[in-house]
């Protein structure tokens, strides 16, 4: 099961996250029918999302865009706080088809993809609170580096972060995770310097995820300590498609073209971009919410 791990290591001094996203990461990609170097950016993405939704705990939901110079087009995650105290995570490539022949170290070129040149941008919701949203330039499109950068540059949070997918030979997803690592106010200076000595030897995010005792063994490789876990919070596949946003969507299209639609005597399908889940409105629907625009009236709201 995806889980994420939130600890302390150091003598309290750094703020540890480490997260399991594999099976998440596995079917948004299986929806969103994603090539392997489009997997391994969709996958970084939603885990950076996760990390950021478990590290600010006075959010609702986290949006992460991903907008770069390169052949992926934009990269989309969102992290939502469910009701149940889990954690739900869905993405979205605007071309999954993207896939590029492998970096010279046999990892996935997911800065090709991406693109060096572009804006990350970091939106967070609470329900009854004003949003926020915060920007950061890209570093490399690698998406671990560039929120980093992010965190560092726009939330004053040095930090480390490693985010990895493993892609098997059939395309599916085999591993995904990542961690995000930050001292605590007051130890930033040489705590980093040793963290990041300590990074540059460990293992890729994917081996890490292999290692058990799980998460133990995984903060043993990045900290040299097996860490004091606090929590741990189930992650899983969520979406917050559902009928009413998907009428919003049709009426974008206005009353004439709704109602044109409608003469053709078939329904009309929406569906979800993130999670392939069909909405299906018949005729007799079509002319209601063309009626609706046409009166100004609003479809039943239920933003998420
Ligand atoms: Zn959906």
């Amino acid at each position: 099961m995806d889980a994420l791990y939130r600890g302390l290591a150091l003598d309290g001094r750094v703020r540890l996250f480490v997260l399991r996203l594999t099976e998440t990461v596995r079917e948004a990609a299986r929806h969103v029918e994603t090539r392997p170097t489009a997997s391994a950016a969709l996958g970084r993405a939603m885990a950076a999302a996760v990390l950021y939704a478990a590290g600010t705990k006075t959010a609702d939901a986290i949006h992460l865009l991903i907008a770069g110079d390169g052949p992926l087009g934009r990269v989309v995650a969102d992290a939502f706080r469910l009701p149940d105290g889990a954690l739900g995570a869905r993405g979205l490539v605007e071309r999954p088809e993207i896939d590029l022949p492998p970096r010279s170290d046999g990892k996935l070129d997911v800065g090709g993809a991406v693109g060096r040149r572009g804006t990350l941008v970091v939106a967070r919701e609470l329900a009854g609170g004003p949003p926020y949203r915060g920007t950061a330039p890209l570093v490399s499109g690698e998406i671990g580096e560039d929120f980093a950068f992010y965190l560092l540059t726009s939330e004053q949070i040095p930090s480390a972060v490693g985010l990895g997918v493993l892609v098997a030979g059939d395309h599916t997803v085999e591993a995904a995770g990542g961690f995000w690592l930050h001292p605590l106010p007051g130890a930033e200076g040489e705590i980093l310097e040793v963290l990041e000595a300590r990074l540059r030897e460990a293992p890729p995010v994917t081996t890490l995820l292999r290692r058990t005792p799980f998460p133990e063994a995984a903060a043993q490789a990045l900290v040299g300590e097996a860490g004091h876990w606090e929590t741990v919070e189930p992650v899983r596949f969520y979406c917050t498609c559902s009928e009413a946003k998907a009428a919003r969507t049709l009426r974008l299209l206005g009353p004439k073209a709704l109602v044109e639609e409608a003469a053709r005597g078939r329904p009309l399908e929406v569906r979800c971009g993130f999670c392939r889940r069909r909405y299906t409105f018949p005729p007799a629907a079509l002319r209601r919410l063309a009626e609706a625009v046409r009166s100004g009236a609003e479809e039943g709201r239920d933003e998420t």
